[in-house]
């Protein structure tokens, strides 16, 4: 279940109480989920990669048509908002950014604790289904030929509710998450996560960023980690046997992190010795100050 948030801060550096209006009904925004957002970790008093979420909330708005978000601006109220949360314990991080009722952008930031389920997660691994996302990637893929260019599926985009939908499937199938995967058979992501697998020959591997996916920021800053570790690291389309056969699964993402995925389809997944410590990879990557 999602925490209220506790923490608001607009953009003028305000910190309001959680109640507080920061828009109105019948703001596109809040009306149709019509604006974009990131979603971030704070951990030790910090934000995590903030950078990299700054930056895709920018190509992001770019996508769906709204002002460029003024980084220094944005990087004070995420600086604001992170100071005030008590403790050196964790916390979810929201940039939401979109159209207001009179056409102009609405943008705050808000913080709330970790759900309960992202410990569980991170300790256990969690089981998923595939689940078919309806959309072809396309001959010759990666190219994402079929993809109007209105689409959101790239993009960060507050309109969550089939990405809800597709959890809530799996939940009430038993499993824990989702594999999206395209028409035509290939490993898109998770509705909430980038896809991360080891090969059998130690190469981490996600589906290619031209498919129509959210580019991962916790995948890239795990690349970076991972090649300087001098491990080989790779975009790659996967069909859901790929799955089935690789040394581990993950499902990476800025707040859960890491979680193993120990079952696919009903399939107990191989835990090999050897496998890349993909979690103290994940640790080292949000830890990286930008
Ligand atoms: N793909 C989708 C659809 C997501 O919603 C997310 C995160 O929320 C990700 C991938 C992973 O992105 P990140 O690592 O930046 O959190």
């Amino acid at each position: 279940m999602t925490s209220p948030a506790e923490i608001v801060v607009t953009l003028d550096g305000a910190v309001v109480a959680a109640g507080f209006p920061v828009g109105h009904v019948d703001d596109p925004l809040f009306a149709r989920g019509d604006g974009v957002f990131e979603t971030l970790l704070v951990r030790g008093g910090r934000a995590c990669l903030v950078g990299r979420h700054l930056d895709r909330l920018a190509r992001s708005a770019a996508s769906v048509g709204l002002p460029p978000p003024d980084q220094p601006r944005w990087r004070s109220a995420v600086a604001t908002a992170a100071r005030q949360w008590p403790g050196a314990g964790e916390a979810v991080m929201r940039l939401v950014w979109g159209r207001g009722h009179d056409g102009e952008p609405v943008g705050f930031v808000a913080a709330s604790p970790l759900p309960d389920r992202v410990a569980a997660a991170r300790r256990d691994g969690v089981s998923a289904i595939t689940m078919d996302r309806g959309i072809s990637v396309g001959e010759p893929p990666p190219m994402g030929a079929g993809l109007p260019r209105w689409s959101t599926a790239d993009v960060k985009s507050l309109s969550y509710a089939v990405n809800a939908a597709a959890l809530r499937h799996a939940q009430n199938h038993g499993a824990d998450d989702v594999v999206l995967t395209s028409a035509d058979g290939y490993v898109l992501e998770g509705p909430r996560s980038s896809v991360l697998i080891a090969t059998g020959d130690g190469v981490l591997v996600t589906p290619p960023s031209t498919l129509p996916i959210l580019s991962g920021t916790t995948v890239a800053a795990v690349f970076d980690v991972a090649r300087r570790r001098g491990a080989s690291c790779d975009e790659r389309l996967l069909r859901p046997c790929d799955l089935l056969v690789a040394e581990g699964v993950w499902l990476l993402s800025s707040v859960t992190l890491a979680a193993r995925v120990h079952t696919l389809d009903g399939h107990a997944l191989a835990a090999a010795d050897g496998v890349p410590d993909v979690a103290a990879m994940v640790d080292e990557a949000v830890g990286t100050p930008d």
